[in-house]
């Protein structure tokens, strides 16, 4: 029998995929090895296209962080075993910072987030002595278990890969800005997490207004729920929002998702006074600011300006709940467009680049899952 090996996807230079094979990963204790059944694409087709990387968070051969697959491998006295199904979540926790005592995301812990100096992902490899398996886009990922969660019965493995970053993410935002019924929700810029904002705030009984351009991702919005489509082109597109929204002159909560100044400039003016918006979107390797005026537009409007990236810990029970209600499901499966074997990731990645798509999925074994398990 031939050495298992771990086949990785890497980026050698823009508009090339090329697979490559990496000794069979090892795990230590506190690190369980998954077979990776589903990875979704996030952000790597924009690396496929201009080979621009998140400094020290991934590299031409280290790519992807979201995912759900099976246990195959661990060590004694784990609380795993093989055969179970797991989400991934990215990122890993010190356990000792605030971020982790507190249950907040990990990719905003001290040590392993996103400013710390020992980033997870690269860390995973280090920590269990491997080359490959830290990332996402690959056959078999060396994951800290306390960054697995079990998919419980009755959840399909497609459904439960929403949980990064197309419903998870999202799930923090809204839960952190306290999205409530009846509320109104503005969604700008929109790609995936935008959508995934959508079927948040829907599922909390919001009033969703989107701002954006692209026909496709507006029509599917609208069958996703949203209750608004306006245009951030159309001069008259703010008294839209203040009519819609009525006495209260402005939405009560808005989501960035572009990370462009275009729509941070738009979320300010549309919240009413005292509202809230939440920053997801940022343009990799851009310099470009937001030129924001204090007096006018915080301190006048009282607004609150946040954002971050990922799923608290806090939050995960909460958002396998979600995912397990059948509405959500049926949005899922509108957002999810494409699926794609890993070996025909370039074709993933081009179909990304035209936006017209939602969600796009890459079977790392190649064949999609059992849908219900
Ligand atoms: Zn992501
Ligand atoms: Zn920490």
């Amino acid at each position: 029998m031939s050495k298992p090996v771990n086949t990785v996807l890497t980026i050698p230079r823009p508009g090339e995929v090329r697979l490559v094979d990496r000794p069979y990963p090892r795990i230590i204790p506190g690190y369980a090895l998954v077979k990776a059944l589903i990875a979704p694409i996030c952000i790597e087709h924009q690396i496929y296209r201009d080979h621009t990387f998140e400094e020290d968070s991934n590299d031409a051969e280290h790519l992807g962080h979201e995912g759900v697959g099976e246990v195959v491998e661990v060590c004694e006295g784990s609380r795993f075993a093989p055969g179970d199904r797991v989400i991934v979540y990215q990122g890993k926790r010190c356990g000792k910072c605030v971020p982790c005592l507190r249950g907040y995301s990990p990719t905003h812990c001290e040590l392993h987030g996103k400013i710390g100096p020992d980033r997870a992902h690269y860390s995973h490899e280090r920590a269990c002595g491997n080359n490959s398996g830290g990332f996402a886009f690959a056959k078999y990922r060396t994951v800290p278990e306390d960054m697995l969660q079990r998919i419980p019965e009755g959840l399909s493995f497609r459904h439960a890969a929403a949980a990064n970053c197309a419903c998870g993410c999202t799930f923090s935002a809204v839960e952190t800005l306290g999205v409530a019924t009846g509320d109104h929700v503005l969604v700008a810029g929109i790609g995936f997490i935008g959508f995934g904002i959508v079927i948040n705030a829907r599922y909390r009984g919001a009033k969703v207004i989107v701002l954006g351009r692209n026909p496709y991702r507006m029509e599917m919005c609208r069958r996703l729920g949203a209750h608004h489509i306006v245009n951030p082109d159309s001069p008259d597109w703010q008294q839209q929002v203040r009519e819609i929204t009525g006495f209260k002159q402005g939405v009560d909560h808005a989501f960035e998702c572009s990370g462009y100044p275009y729509y941070q400039q738009r979320c300010l003016s549309a919240i009413r006074q005292y509202g809230r918006i939440y920053s997801l979107g940022f343009v990799p390797g851009s310099d470009e600011r937001y030129p924001l005026h204090v007096l006018d537009e915080l301190l006048n409007k009282h607004a609150t300006w946040t954002g971050g990236h990922d799923v608290d810990v806090n939050h995960r029970d909460r958002l396998l709940t979600m995912l397990l209600d059948e509405s959500v499901q049926r949005s899922i499966d509108l957002m999810v467009t494409h699926e794609f074997p890993m070996s025909r990731a370039a074709e993933a990645f081009e179909v990304a680049l035209t936006k017209r798509c939602g969600k796009i999925y890459l079977y790392p074994h190649e064949e999609p899952p059992n849908r219900v398990h």
